[in-house]
């Protein structure tokens, strides 16, 4: 079963997109939510919100202290990053206003894969342990440090569950196996 962060921001769509690959998915809005689960996903939201709200229900500390393994998008990424779980510098809308969200295709796993970049942070700095998955316009977009995965970008408002394919094989059989 996999959790769902679901204070804020767009988990129904990670929720829908999990259904679609009829993987088990469960809401997470406090820490008692989190004992069964296998995995989590921090979706997309608003960063300082999502801070906040972690904060306040003590999931924050919780999920330090898990080891799951995690995908965070977009505000997702920025918060692993706030939590100390990936060792990365990110800026947070580092691409403009909300005119300058685009849709686009990006290459993972061997595939190109529709991205929407909605408001999105940069990674600005990977440190050793991180790998980088994926890159858009020469930036790193999808990062992995273990078993924590990061995208700045936003696959669920898409139609394609590659990411979420790649996060819930590497929960089902811990261990990642991603071809660039
Ligand atoms: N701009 C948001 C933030 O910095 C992130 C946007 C998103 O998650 N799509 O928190």
């Amino acid at each position: 079963m996999i959790g769902v962060l679901a204070l804020q921001g767009d988990f129904a769509e990670h929720i829908a997109a999990l259904q679609g690959l009829e993987v088990e998915a469960k809401e997470v809005r406090t820490v008692s939510d989190l004992a069964d689960v296998q995995g989590l996903i921090i979706p997309g939201g608003e960063s300082t919100a999502l801070h906040l709200l972690l904060q306040s229900t003590g999931l924050d500390a919780n999920i330090q202290a898990s080891q799951l393994p995690i995908l965070g998008t977009c505000a997702g990424a920025i918060l692993l990053s706030d939590l100390g779980l990936l060792d990365v510098d990110i800026e947070r809308n580092a691409y403009g206003p909300q005119i300058h969200s685009v849709r686009t295709e990006i290459m993972m796993n061997n595939q190109q894969v529709p991205a929407s970049f909605i408001r999105a942070p940069k990674i600005i700095r990977v440190g050793p342990e991180v790998e980088v998955l994926a890159t858009y316009k020469g930036d790193p977009v999808l990062v992995r440090q273990g078993n924590i995965l990061a995208a700045t970008f936003h696959t669920e408002v898409t139609n394609s569950t590659v990411l979420h394919e790649l996060f819930t094989d590497a929960v089902l059989r811990e261990s990642y196996c991603v071809c660039t």
